[in-house]
């Protein structure tokens, strides 16, 4: 039997030892890890597999309770890995680019028929969202609006020949909306509301009205200019 004063010797001897020798317990340590380090990782594992829920629980208890720990070892994760994380990063901001691009492509047919087909349904709806657009941001709206009849402009195949849009409104022509000379070309159905460039869409008209039926319909929205 040791007694309390052994017990008592032998801690002062361990810790000097300890105190003495601390570099090459170190490397033993390490080597020992080192030398065992597979055999923890795999018994780890088993535990870990074995009591999952158990294991799963505690470290997320862990977690939430040293929450400046936490981030202490993310930020030291993100440090050590910067140009990996960078570089996967860029790897997926490109996949996800080309698969938008592919996917875009791949479904701007039934995209616009679908628009086109929404447009016609609820009308209302669709001025209700301009109205908001123009509202909100009206430049941008401007803008867009702007771009979208340029590119449905150039889109079409059987375009008019700026000679054919002048000869509408010719010297004598009556503008189609009143009894003024005509001095513009109108899109019946505008082309913001589907309506084609083409000429069988194209009337003449008299700025005044041209401007007041802006991207109204002709017989339900706008009757013709108010004291005209
Ligand atoms: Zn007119």
């Amino acid at each position: 039997m040791h007694s309390d004063e052994d017990r008592k010797q032998k801690r002062v001897r361990d810790a000097e030892y300890y105190r003495k020798n601390l570099e090459s317990i170190k490397i033993k340590k390490a080597a020992y890890y080192q030398r065992t380090k597979e055999q923890h990782r795999k018994r780890n594992a088993e535990n870990y597999k074995a009591n999952k829920e158990k294991r799963r629980a505690s470290g997320a208890a862990w977690k939430k309770a040293n929450p400046e720990k936490v981030k202490a070892a993310a930020a030291r994760y993100r440090e050590k890995h910067r140009e990996a994380i960078k570089a996967k990063r860029l790897t997926y901001l490109d996949k996800t680019k080309q698969w938008n691009k592919k996917h875009y492509e791949k479904n701007k047919h039934s995209r616009d028929e679908y628009a086109k087909q929404y447009a016609e349904e609820h009308p209302e709806k669709v001025r209700e969202y301009h109205r908001k657009c123009r509202n909100a941001k009206p430049e941008v709206y401007r803008a867009h609006r702007l771009r979208r009849i340029a590119s449905l402009k150039t889109d079409t195949n059987n375009s008019p020949t700026a000679t054919e849009l002048k000869a509408i409104y010719s010297p004598g022509t009556k503008c189609h909306y009143c009894d003024n000379q005509a001095t513009a070309a109108d899109h019946f159905i505008p082309l913001s509301r589907g309506g084609k460039h083409v000429m069988s869409n194209i009337v003449p008209a008299c700025k005044p009205c041209n401007s007041s039926k802006g991207n109204k319909i002709y017989g339900t929205e706008w009757t013709g200019r108010p004291n005209k």
